[in-house]
């Protein structure tokens, strides 16, 4: 029988979501689960955001904005990007996708380091274009001079997350410079800073404030993390205006809804609050942290809201142990496991399991 897609999309991962706690704890017949797994914020919305959306609530029946021109301007002005330099999607996943379609054909190469965020190598084989995975250094996170070197001129894209997911790494203001001086100017540098509000290391430079105006530079940001809105979706990028108008071209129309637009200008209204929920889980992660150490050597620091254990074979049973005592991380199995830092009790919790699932 002819096949209706593509033979190459059965070698393709699919993306792993986090498991639904509430499942877990009716089959293990608690009263919760804690899902620790997605890197979510656990505080709720912010302020204004919930007023927001049943503002926004009452239009559902007309089509949003499609310019988003609101919402744009908000993050112009809050973060001093013209707003031609602007565009939103539904996430910075799906802004991803756009970036790597507007910029690549089949058989083209993207360059990122391994192990990084997972979505890249399924949009860059859902593009048809050859993923180039730079592993990472002993330490786990990127090695920009394997990355540069690795660079062709069949290469057209080259991502960087800073800090990484799932590992938690960053790279810091010198080394950076010294990549972004190294990719060449027809080439597309993704700097992907989805959890840029976490990064507490002075060296770490924030690369819309660094590199926000180099001719090939696009900075990646994301309302989902430390903003509170992962359920509403809505990413965003800063880019040369050439990329951000090609970028609107390719974009599925309308996809940032009406209610995400109303509740992402209600959430970047509330940063204080963002900031001061940002502070407890920073704090959070070092107590998670330090206590970690005493349990497993090895773990990078962590600039994000997770943590990183590279367990390697032991992952998966680890994973597997936590979620028998109500806890839901990210097992990357051979590799490590990722650690969403939660509220203190949360924390508590996956502490103990962590204790006995290493003991046991
Ligand atoms: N980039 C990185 C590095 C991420 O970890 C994530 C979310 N896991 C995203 C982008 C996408 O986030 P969203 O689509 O929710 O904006």
């Amino acid at each position: 029988m002819s096949r209706l897609t593509r033979d190459d999309l059965d070698l393709l991962p699919s993306y792993v979501p986090g498991r639904n706690p509430s499942d877990l704890a009716r089959e293990l017949g608690l009263p919760d689960a804690i899902k620790l797994a997605s890197n979510e914020v656990p505080y709720g919305p912010l302020p204004g955001v919930t007023e927001a959306i049943q503002q926004a609530a009452t239009q559902v029946h007309r089509y949003p904005d499609m310019g988003v021109l609101a919402l744009r301007n908000e993050l112009a002005e809050r973060y001093g990007v013209d707003s031609a330099r602007i565009a939103t999607g539904c996430g910075s996943v799906a802004l991803t996708e756009h970036l790597v379609k507007a910029a690549t054909m089949p058989g083209d190469e993207v360059i990122y380091a391994w192990r990084s965020f997972e979505a890249y190598p399924i949009i860059v084989a859902g593009a048809a274009t050859t993923s180039v995975r730079v592993p990472n250094t002993a330490g786990h996170g990127h090695d920009l001079n394997a990355m540069a070197a690795a660079i062709t001129d069949r290469t057209r894209v080259v991502f960087v997350c800073n800090p990484n997911n799932p590992t938690g790494t960053v790279v810091r203001r010198a080394e950076l410079e010294r990549f972004v001086d190294r990719v060449p100017q027809d080439v597309l540098l993704i700097i992907d800073e989805a959890y840029r509000e976490f990064v507490t290391d002075p060296e770490v430079p924030d690369a819309l404030a660094l590199f926000g105006d180099r001719p090939n530079v696009v900075v990646l940001r994301t309302l989902s993390k430390a903003w509170g809105l992962a359920g509403l979706r809505v990413g965003w990028l800063a880019a040369p205006s050439q990329v951000a108008e090609a970028v609107r071209k390719v974009v599925t129309p309308f996809s940032t809804n009406a209610v995400a637009q109303a509740a992402a200008i209600a959430a970047l209204r509330a940063g204080d609050e963002m900031r001061r929920r940002t502070a407890k889980i920073i704090a959070e992660r070092d107590r998670v942290y330090k206590a970690l150490l005493t349990l497993v050597s090895d773990i990078p620091e962590s600039q994000s809201n997770f943590v990183w254990l590279p367990l390697r074979d032991a992952a998966a049973g680890f994973a597997a142990a936590c979620e028998r005592r109500g806890v839901i991380v990210r097992a990357f199995p051979g590799d490590g496991v990722r650690v969403t830092i939660g509220t203190s009790e949360e924390n508590d919790t996956f502490l103990a399991a962590a204790e006995a699932a290493l003991a046991g």
